[in-house]
């Protein structure tokens, strides 16, 4: 599969026109605060107007500062908070994540034990570490628990020994540059092989609306691996064409739909004070439109 790239600022603008349906979407800018070339990709970090500091990677924005969480926090607590995943001495890898938005939501439970983020890109961490605290803070160094590893993350899982994990979190770019492994079907056989026996996977999958492609090979990619169950589901995103993005979870059996507790994720999300995720929250994202759900039908 193969995704234009988008476009990068010009005129003050950080302007994403190139492959949205002829969509142009656009945020002002007022400073570009790096701009360097990796060997992997173009990483771009930027303080706009309205959405605070922003990563963008091959000219695609990755995430900005003030609506961040609503990706993240769907992606790290709808696994861990449904009914049916383990709750003690829990391992996860995170495959890509280098922004880290998903290590810091997944690191609020205190139930996880160990955290191995894979990225292939020092430069997108070290970018977040030194320019976007909201997304990479000092507690994350200090967290004995997080083990960062410059890798590509389809090796990485390709060579991991079988039942490692209870979750991978697969926080990857579009299928452009160094992503187009992490959508592909050795990496999604491999995915399965590494997991603990009620473990689950999550993964960006594109949009049902802009990226259909990319939303139906996330969805058959893990249908074909083996996973008994595949739940595509929605999150928000202010800076993700359409204002919803899709994400996947796979189970090896448990329906993630479904809460653990509803207290205890009531409780969970007023602790933490979080943004978008609750209880609530969690049942209405896997509300998919009869659109998307037919999009799913196509090969
Ligand atoms: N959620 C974002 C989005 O869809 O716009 C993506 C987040 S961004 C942090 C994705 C990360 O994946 C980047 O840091 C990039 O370096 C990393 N990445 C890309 N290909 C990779 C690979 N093959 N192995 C590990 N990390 C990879």
């Amino acid at each position: 599969i193969s995704v234009p790239r988008c476009g990068v600022s010009r005129d003050g603008r950080f302007v994403s026109d190139s492959w949205l349906r002829g969509i142009v979407w656009s945020a002002e800018i007022k400073g570009v605060v790096r701009d360097v070339r990796s060997e992997f990709q173009h990483i771009t970090v930027v303080d706009t107007v309205s959405l605070g500091r922003a990563l963008i990677l091959d000219g695609a924005l990755q995430c900005a500062e003030r609506d961040e969480a609503g990706y993240h926090e769907f992606l790290a607590h709808v696994p861990l908070l449904r009914r049916g995943a383990p709750r003690r001495e829990l391992r996860v890898l995170i495959v890509g994540g280098g922004d880290g938005g998903v290590a810091r939501e997944i690191l609020r439970h205190p139930e996880v034990e160990h955290v191995t983020l894979v990225d292939i890109d020092r430069g997108v961490v070290d970018a977040a570490r030194d320019l976007m605290p909201t997304l990479w803070p000092a507690s994350l160094d200090a967290d004995a628990r997080l083990d960062v590893v410059f890798a590509d993350g389809c090796e990485f899982v390709r060579a991991s020994p079988d039942s490692q994990y209870d979750l991978v979190v697969v926080d990857a770019s579009d299928p452009i540059g160094p992503g187009v492994q992490l959508y592909a079907p050795a990496f999604y056989e491999a995915l399965r092989r590494c997991l603990r026996p009620r473990g689950a996977v999550v993964a960006q999958a594109g949009s049902y609306w802009y990226l259909p492609r990319v939303f139906r090979t996330v969805y058959h990619g893990l249908k074909a691996a083996g996973f008994p169950v595949v739940m595509p589901y929605s999150c928000f995103s202010a800076v993700y064409p359409g204002g919803q993005w899709n994400l996947a979870c796979a189970t090896l059996g448990d329906d993630p739909r479904a809460l653990d507790d509803e207290n205890r994720a009531a409780a969970f999300a007023t602790e933490h004070a979080l943004d978008f995720y609750d209880p609530q929250a969690h049942v209405a994202a896997f509300a998919l439109p009869p659109l998307a759900r037919r999009e799913l039908e196509k090969p």
